[in-house]
């Protein structure tokens, strides 16, 4: 079976995860996407909501499994027998980041092949970070998050 990993932080997940998401698992017998706990960073929604909301958004991809690890992602895949990284690249802004990343990973699993993803178009611009920063302002997320999760997040960044 030809199991692929997703990783990220998912903080909150955005319309371009779900994107990245839907077309991995079009190519993979099974997709995991994997909310990665660093220790050192606050993220703003708990792990176990990140988790949640992934679930909430992509519960029309059947093969997808969502999940969330502390530790290495070359670790985490040695113990799903994955042998794909799929990570998603927006501009050359993320490039420099992933290439370190890839050739690391190379190095600590010389069995995972990370392959990258282009962008969809009309998510290129989007990150968690940007949608982070336009509901602090009690902004319309609208066009970047799915309407399942849209509400919970204003409900917990918005200014009271
Ligand atoms: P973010 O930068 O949004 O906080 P994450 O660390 O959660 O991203 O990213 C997880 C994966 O999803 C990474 O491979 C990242 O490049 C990819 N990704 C995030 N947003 C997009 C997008 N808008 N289009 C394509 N890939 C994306």
């Amino acid at each position: 079976m030809k199991i692929a990993i997703c990783p990220g932080s998912f903080d909150p997940v955005t319309k371009g995860h779900v994107d990245i998401l839907e077309r991995s698992s079009k190519l993979f017998d099974k997709v995991i996407a994997v909310v990665l706990v660093n220790p050192t960073k606050t993220p703003t929604f708990t792990t176990e909501e990140r988790v949640e909301m992934i679930k909430r958004v992509t519960g029309h991809i059947p093969n997808l499994e969502v999940d969330s690890y502390t530790g290495l992602v070359a670790d985490y895949a040695k113990m799903k027998n994955a042998h794909t990284l799929i990570k998603g690249l927006r501009a050359v802004t993320d490039f420099e980041y992933e290439f370190q990343q890839a050739l690391t990973n190379k190095i600590l699993n010389p069995d995972l092949e990370t392959m990258f993803m282009m962008t969809n178009q009309k998510y290129m611009y989007l990150s968690s970070t940007i949608v982070r920063q336009i509901a602090a302002f009690d902004g319309d997320i609208t066009e970047f998050v799915l309407p399942e999760i849209k509400d919970d997040i204003l409900e917990r960044i918005k200014p009271k």
